[in-house]
């Protein structure tokens, strides 16, 4: 028996093309069964896709789905956030995920924010608690923290800047999850941090998110992953049987919920929750 408690919620990222935008109308469709808490949009950096984000959202909401759009503060000035603020606040939308982002490559201004928590103190005092906001965190800790205690301490600052919950950066280690909530813990940030869940799809496509994120493949799952060459039956019946008992572990160790990286396809994420029965 689950907990009642426990939020379920899925990640999309905005489609750049009409064949993206049909499959994820058709990923949608197939996962709005599931009845998701909410379904977050990313927030490109670079402007490519920020449009795309609002577009998207409206879709979901339009389909009467809960929606939580991602906000990247980098590269952006207190005017155009503010804009983005508005129009949110004007479409009803009552939960945001607020982030730094990363700066694309080329993009000599970062913008008048410096960090996620800047972004949060911002929304705050703009909108006082009119979003339900969520910051991002890494139990692995994020690829450019100098140390883990730092990267502590600058969750820290996001929670206290007033952020409502957290999802976590995709992790198969269930003890750097928990070494990460305890280190919470005890410093008095109790909100939920809830684990961020990467369907394994293909070898190669986990191995290039992992290199860039910062998330550790275990070596055995990496060893076997890439034994399966192409065999992708095998690799995706493997791949479920792993990420399924990696959430049923958190589950049943008190996590607060799932959010899924669903990559815009519904498949994996399915057969996860169901087996789950969430
Ligand atoms: C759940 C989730 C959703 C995401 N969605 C998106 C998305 O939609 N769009 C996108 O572009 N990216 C997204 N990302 C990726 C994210 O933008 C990157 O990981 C980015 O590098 C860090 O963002 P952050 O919000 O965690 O930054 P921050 O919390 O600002 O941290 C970034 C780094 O700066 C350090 N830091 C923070 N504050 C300080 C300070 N005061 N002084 C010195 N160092 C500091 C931190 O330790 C960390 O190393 C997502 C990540 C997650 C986990």
């Amino acid at each position: 028996m689950r907990n009642p408690a426990n939020l379920y919620s899925v990640e999309f990222f905005p489609p750049r093309t009409e064949e993206g935008t049909a499959k994820l109308r058709m990923a949608r469709a197939q996962l709005a069964q599931l009845k998701p808490a909410f379904c977050s949009v990313t927030f490109g950096a670079g402007g490519s896709t920020r449009e795309g984000t609002l577009a998207t959202v409206v879709e979901i909401l339009g389909e009467g789905l809960p929606a939580a759009p991602h906000l990247s503060c980098v590269g952006g000035t207190r005017e155009s956030l503010r804009g983005v603020l508005t129009q949110y606040r004007a479409h009803g939308i009552r939960h945001l995920v607020a982030l730094r982002g990363d700066i694309p490559s080329g993009m000599a201004d970062a913008g008048e924010f410096r960090y996620a928590s800047d972004l949060v103190e911002f929304i705050r005092a703009e909108t006082g608690d009119w979003f339900h906001v969520d910051v991002a965190c890494y139990p692995e800790y994020h690829p450019q923290a100098r140390t883990p205690q730092e990267d502590l301490d600058h969750f820290e600052r996001k929670v206290r800047a007033g952020a409502d919950s957290a999802i976590t950066q995709y992790f198969f280690n269930r003890d750097a999850y928990w070494s990460f909530v305890e280190a919470c813990a005890v410093r008095g940030l109790t909100i939920p941090i809830v684990p961020g869940i990467m369907p394994i799809m293909t070898a190669t496509r986990l191995a290039r998110f992992s290199d860039a994120c910062g998330a550790e493949i275990p070596r055995w799952i990496r060893r076997k992953l890439e034994s399966f060459g192409d065999d992708t039956a095998s690799l995706r019946a493997f791949g479920l049987d792993v990420v399924t008992d990696l959430c049923a572990r958190l589950l049943d160790e008190g996590a607060p919920g799932l959010h899924f990286y669903t990559l815009n396809s519904a498949g994996l994420t399915t057969t996860i929750w169901q087996r789950l029965a969430l």
